[in-house]
């Protein structure tokens, strides 16, 4: 029979790399919960209008990248519909806001994810078709103070906290605004208009972007492009007052955290939802990620909600690409000293296949005092139960037939290279040391 393999761009993540996964996402959910974030589930698939209106038809995650079916009816008075694999998260959550109505509640929402979502991205180290997203989203209506920049610095901080936190050395925070619904379309004139003389000369992707979508160009990765976009003109110059003041405070509040930040006036992000704040996070060269140097992405989208038919909830918020950070982790690892592997607390031998029960009894216990804990079998030599279990745990329980009816257990310290005669009740104490 010929093997099936994985799909290109997937990823089996496997043990014992899935601890780091699970040490990343306890560090998060702690970090968020500090911060009173609550958690929210979507669905991995959406109705594929929410897509094209939430982040942009005019988007390369729209355009080109996204998981969509036509879903038949499963009887004929069920409509045919449009599905599509969630490419992003932040669209779903404002859904799940307007259809659950968390606006009426007045209070100010903060809802964190953790979930995979999927883009037909070419595949390459750090940038697959499935891959995960830690994310948090802070919105409601303008009086919960949603709009405030206190709440962008609060995040950027939280950021800052939670990459420290997780061990990730070295990272950088680039900061722009983008501009209000009231400032941009100024600009966009104003893009357009530069663009319009030198548009033949960008890169045939670029020349599309110049008509479909101009601030995208500024976005561009394309080497040829970049002296064409330095002439092009800042949004920064184009920001209103009140899109300026809002960036101020945002800079101030980092400043009396002492977050270090380093402003981009280039950094547009790749979805239409963004207005003001604007950010991403990346780490050096040499950090594991290749070319794709960007942990996490986020900034503010006042008019998204409207955009899906809701009420207005000016909101912001991020998403961590959770593949970088891990790949990251284990990059700036292996530069330090190695993590050494942990081991469980016990190993249990029954000795003979007669003992298998007790062995299970025992481990069942063990395992309720809250301990780690491997059974072998009964048929196993002894040599062979001695290695596994050395490789495996820290100490190893013998189970014959003596010590089930004495009640005195063999237990094999492997560091200390000595074996002891222990209780039955002093058993679980005992594994737990260190
Ligand atoms: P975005 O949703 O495009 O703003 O991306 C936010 C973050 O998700 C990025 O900074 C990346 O860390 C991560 N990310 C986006 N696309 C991919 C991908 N195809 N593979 C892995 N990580 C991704």
């Amino acid at each position: 029979m010929s093997v099936i393999f994985k799909v290109r761009g997937t990823r089996d993540l496997l043990p014992p790399e899935t601890e780091l996964w699970s040490e990343v996402e306890a560090t998060a959910r702690a970090v968020f919960a500090r911060y009173a974030f609550g958690e929210i589930r979507t669905p991995i698939f959406e109705d594929t209008a929410l897509f094209a209106r939430g982040v942009g038809e005019e988007t390369d995650i729209v355009s080109k990248e996204m998981y969509t079916w036509e879903d038949r009816g499963r009887a004929d008075s069920e409509r045919v519909l449009s599905l599509t694999l969630r490419p992003e998260n932040t669209a779903g959550v404002v859904r799940a806001y307007i259809e659950h109505k968390m606006n009426d509640s007045g209070a100010l929402q903060k809802l964190f994810y953790i979930g995979p979502q999927f883009r037909r991205e070419r595949p390459q180290r750090g940038r697959y078709r499935q891959f995960w997203q830690i994310g948090a989203e802070v919105l409601g209506p303008a009086f919960s103070g949603s709009e405030s920049p206190l709440r962008d610095a609060e995040v950027l901080e939280m950021l800052a906290t939670l990459l420290d936190t997780l061990g990730i050395r070295g990272w950088r925070l680039e900061l722009n605004s983008v501009g209000s619904a009231t400032d941009r379309p100024r600009y966009l004139e104003a893009l357009r208009a530069a663009l319009t003389p030198v548009k033949e000369k960008l890169s045939p992707d670029n020349q599309r972007r110049a008509e479909t979508n101009p601030l995208r160009v500024l976005d561009s990765k394309d080497p040829k492009d970049q002296a064409i976009i330095e002439t092009l003109p800042k949004i920064a110059d184009y920001l209103d007052d009140a899109s300026r003041e809002h960036f101020e405070q945002v800079l101030l509040g980092l400043d009396a955290c002492g977050i270090p930040y380093h402003l981009n006036p280039r950094l547009v992000r790749g979805l239409d939802y963004y207005t003001r704040t604007a950010f991403e996070f990346t780490v050096p060269d040499g950090s594991g990620l290749g070319t794709q140097n960007a942990l996490l992405g986020g900034g503010r989208y006042d008019g998204l909600s409207e955009m899906l038919g809701g009420p207005k909830a000016p909101g912001i918020g991020f998403a961590i690409g959770e593949d970088r950070l891990v790949l990251t982790l284990q990059a700036q690892a292996l530069e330090s000293a190695p993590t050494p592997v942990r081991k469980l607390d016990a190993f249990i031998a029954p000795i003979g296949v007669a003992q298998n029960p007790a062995a299970l009894e025992l481990a069942r216990e063990l395992r309720g005092a809250g301990l780690s804990v491997e059974v072998g079998d009964g048929s196993f030599r002894l040599r062979r139960s001695f290695e596994t279990a050395d490789r495996l745990a820290n100490r190893m329980v013998l189970v014959g037939e003596d010590e089930v009816a004495s009640g005195m257990l063999t237990v094999k310290h492997f560091s200390a290279a000595e074996q002891t005669k222990v209780s039955r009740e002093d058993l679980a104490a005992v594994l737990a040391r260190r």
